[in-house]
């Protein structure tokens, strides 16, 4: 199951100075590896899918205390803190946010040594609502079947989180002593902008290299595609329904829009990076909500929609801004009454940069090995079409990140969401390989 460790990659990942200097002690290593149970995982992430911890409600800080009781429960040591929400939100650099909030909470788990590199493994313990349709399990019941666990959040990204926890667990249960420290982040609102994680960085953690246990079935993704929520506001005129045509349907005005957004998808997909050529459509551009009228039998004055802008891996937020707003200026400009009507467009809510790290970064080569260790092969390397904390750990904290962790992201978002045992197990014998290899023991 195991292979010698990879000391040659360490060199350019930290200096000398913190560099683990033992190579890891194999056998508690394998008794590490063997100290990841599936029966474990299921109960762990059992207990995290019971608390309904949808992005802004009072059950995502429940569990952020609970949390903290787990990470105490495998030995670390905990910062949990009232993260305040009007200076962090006031921050010129605050990812944006949609769920209103009352109070949110941060908390980190810190267990090794200062002897060695220090490996974050961050998680977000929010999820969102389960909707009305479609579960034929309680979307809060944890129900194993067919050798899956169930509920809203079970891969993204409550079993990430169980897996990271089990991680460190396994070390301690085996008698291994790090060198280097593992971190864990556990962190609230990434569903809704990345609040938690900026919140973390604004409080000094940071690491020398991250792994997010987002959903990626086990495979390697060194970028994330980015994210921009956006609301237009499509004005028409009012009129009783019986005198129609002397009014502007602003539904039909937004139909015009909605063309344009489409055509402005299919150019943006064209010619995509050669890490998301696995998707049909790597870059989506799609409106979530439409609200139009206010009366049956009157022609509605104005729609609202609210949509979702994919960002492509290398392109600047800025350009990827513009080219909406062009495109939404083109409909106008072609149309008499939005000529001079013309529709607003407005940028608010999460705002995701894509995130990348080199696929020959310290980072990518230590989890590849690691994966490789425990599997027998690396694994596949790719990007994904969803924005993440990555850019945040990345770009504004300078830690290295990549995502790596149990679960398909079709799952994610979707009635009867659920993650294969099989991969709880997996990626956290990992998890476990790439701690010791990386920041050392000291047995
Ligand atoms: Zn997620």
């Amino acid at each position: 199951m195991t292979s010698p460790p990879r000391p040659a990659l360490l060199p350019d990942l930290v200096p000398a100075q913190r560099q683990a200097r033992t190579a890891p002690g194999s056998a508690r290593l394998a008794d590490a590896l063997a100290a990841v149970r599936a029966p474990d995982l299921v109960t762990e992430l059992q207990q995290l899918l019971a608390v309904p911890s949808v992005t802004g409600t009072a059950a995502e800080s429940e569990l952020q205390h609970r949390m903290q009781g787990r990470l105490r429960g495998v030995g670390m040591d905990t910062d949990l803190w009232s993260i305040d929400l009007p200076a962090t939100t006031a921050h010129p650099d605050f990812p944006g946010t949609e769920a209103p909030r009352d109070e949110a909470w941060g908390l980190v788990g810190s267990w090794g040594g200062d002897d060695g590199p220090t490996v974050v493994l961050n998680g977000h313990v929010d999820v969102v609502p389960p909707g009305e349709t479609g579960w034929t399990t309680g979307p809060w019941s944890g129900e194993v079947r067919d050798g899956r666990v169930h509920g809203r959040g079970a891969c993204d990204m409550k079993a990430g989180l169980a897996c990271q926890l089990l991680a460190v667990r396994a070390l301690r249960e085996a008698g291994v002593r790090l060198r280097g420290r593992v971190v864990l982040q556990s962190v609230v609102g990434e569903e809704d902008g990345g609040l938690g994680t900026f919140a973390t960085l604004q409080r000094g953690h940071r690491g020398d290299l991250a792994v997010i246990c987002e959903p990626t079935g086990g495979r390697l993704v060194t970028a994330s595609a980015g994210a921009l929520t956006f609301r237009l506001v499509v004005p028409g005129r009012s009129v009783h329904a019986s005198a129609r045509l002397d009014g502007v349907d602003a539904v039909d005005k937004y139909l015009l829009v909605h063309a344009g957004l489409r055509a402005l998808e299919a150019r943006r997909n064209r010619d995509a990076h050669p890490l998301m050529a696995g998707y049909r459509l790597p870059y989506p551009l799609s409106v979530g909500t439409l609200r139009a009228g206010d009366w049956a039998s009157s022609v509605p004055d104005l729609l609202v929609a609210e949509g979702r802008l994919g960002v492509a891996l290398d392109e600047p937020v800025d350009h990827a801004r513009a080219e909406l707003e062009q495109a939404v200026a083109e409909v106008c400009a072609g149309d008499p009454w939005l000529r001079d009507h013309p529709v607003q467009v407005q940028w608010w809510g999460g705002q995701f940069a894509p995130g990348a790290v080199s696929q020959d970064a310290p980072v990518a080569r230590l989890v590849s090995a690691a994966h490789a260790a425990v599997h027998g092969a690396p694994p596949a390397v790719h990007g994904v079409p969803y924005g993440s904390d990555q850019r945040l750990l990345t770009g504004l904290g300078g830690v290295p990140t990549v995502i790596y962790g149990p679960g398909d992201v079709r799952q994610a978002h979707a009635p009867d969401e659920s993650v294969p045992v099989g991969e709880l197990v997996s990626v956290t014998r990992t998890l476990v390989q790439l701690l010791v290899t990386t920041c050392g023991t000291l047995d």
